[in-house]
């Protein structure tokens, strides 16, 4: 049997709403991706949404606007995404990486406190997995910090990771409600994609209005407001820029699956209650779900040891079994594990998790007899893998 890691749900539907773009005259950042702005900020309940090119150049432009660059330091868990750290690294600014919790693999805010510095400008919780950081009691902690420090000036910036996380809530209460920024990606296997594209949602109008220019190169206005009025407008240039609108092309997909996403949850969740009664009275380990959230279950990761993980992942593959490895922590890459050395010694728990991690097939829609194929050969194959000597 051939088990698919994942497989996007994109039908004719979502072909013909691309078609309707291709009929009009417009293929950029235009009247479609303003629908979808407006679907954003109603669905997170936020004042201000934009949509982005991907999480990346999203993040990238939040942190331009921030004012984010040489000698500023920004705090990333070490188990996520390179692209979490990378944003910081590529405006010449420190990502500072900090452990994660062992149980339910996210960032803390007791590890985030003892890694403040008077450098620091900004934090990025990554909701890893779909589980949510708790990222009002980071707000308080920040918060205690500049009181305690009021020479360090000026406030730090949250900017939530929520590639992982569009439909989970924390305490019933979805992702942005405590960020300056909460950034989203869209990426071909994300729970609701366009193949490659982002969106942000802010509660501030200034910092909303900063990132609309830092989107796109830094201009006063977008297309669309450049030739409005029936004339061409000049545009000026205040602040320095990246290229990171979504075009209405790929924004065209998006309408049906935000619409949907809160339908197709379920599915997730039964997924993930399979897998989870079953390798429960195992040594294959998971991590633990936290009280009173909901989780976007993005992916389903368990760890076997360290020293058989590519074993594991060896047998799985032999079974037909396509699996992916979220993530091998920072410290463990070479760019990150050369330029800070001592980040993986800081970082024990997050490098321990990326050497014994597999992510499991898992995407709505997969059929029943694939999933009971994977558990199968986990529980055949795997179990003996996660028996600590
Ligand atoms: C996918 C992902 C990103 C990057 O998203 P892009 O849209 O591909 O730039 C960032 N952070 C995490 C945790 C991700 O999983």
């Amino acid at each position: 049997m051939k088990v698919d890691f994942y497989r996007h749900s994109l039908a004719k539907d979502d072909a013909d709403a691309v078609a309707r773009v291709l009929d009009s005259a417009f293929l950029t950042t235009g009247k479609v991706s303003q629908g979808v702005e407006e679907q954003l900020a109603a669905y997170f309940d936020v004042p201000h949404a934009l949509l982005c090119s991907s999480w990346t150049s999203g993040a990238t432009a939040v942190l331009l606007a921030l004012g984010i660059g040489a000698g500023d330091e920004v705090i990333v868990p070490a188990m996520t995404f390179i692209a979490s750290a990378n944003v910081v690294e590529l405006l010449g600014a420190k990502a500072v990486l900090v452990d994660v919790d062992p149980h339910t693999l996210l960032m803390t805010s007791a590890n985030v406190a003892a890694a403040l510095t008077p450098r620091t400008r900004a934090v990025i919780p990554v909701h890893l997995y779909g589980q949510m950081v708790d990222v009002a009691e980071l707000r308080k902690c920040l918060d205690e910090y500049a009181q305690a420090n009021p020479e360090a000036g000026r406030r730090i910036a949250i900017v939530e990771d929520c590639a992982h996380c569009f439909e989970g809530k924390l305490r019933g209460v979805r992702p942005g409600a405590d960020a300056d920024a909460a950034v989203f990606s869209f990426y071909a296997t994300k729970n609701v994609t366009c193949g490659e594209g982002g969106g942000m949602i802010f509660r501030d109008s200034d910092l909303y209005e900063a990132v609309r220019e830092t989107r796109l190169h830094g201009m006063s206005a977008i297309a669309a407001e450049r030739f409005s009025g029936g004339g061409y407008n000049h545009w000026d240039m205040r602040r320095l820029g990246v290229k990171a609108n979504l075009p209405d092309l790929l924004a065209a997909l998006l309408p049906d699956q935000i619409s949907s996403i809160d339908q197709r949850l379920p599915q997730r969740q039964e997924l993930a209650d399979t897998y989870r009664r079953a390798f429960n009275q195992t040594p294959l380990r998971q991590p633990e779900m936290i009280d009173d959230c909901l989780s976007a279950w993005h992916l389903f990761a368990i760890g076997v040891e360290a020293r058989n993980r590519d074993e594991a992942v060896r047998r799985l593959n032999q079974a037909g079994v396509s699996v992916t490895v979220n993530y091998r922590a920072l410290p463990d890459l070479t760019y990150y594990g050369e330029k800070y050395p001592d980040a993986a010694a800081a970082c024990p728990v997050s490098v321990e998790w990326g050497r014994q991690t597999i992510s499991l097939p898992f995407y709505p829609g997969m059929p029943k007899e694939h999933q009971l194929h994977v558990i199968d050969t986990a529980m055949s194959q795997l179990v003996p893998l996660a028996v600590a000597d």
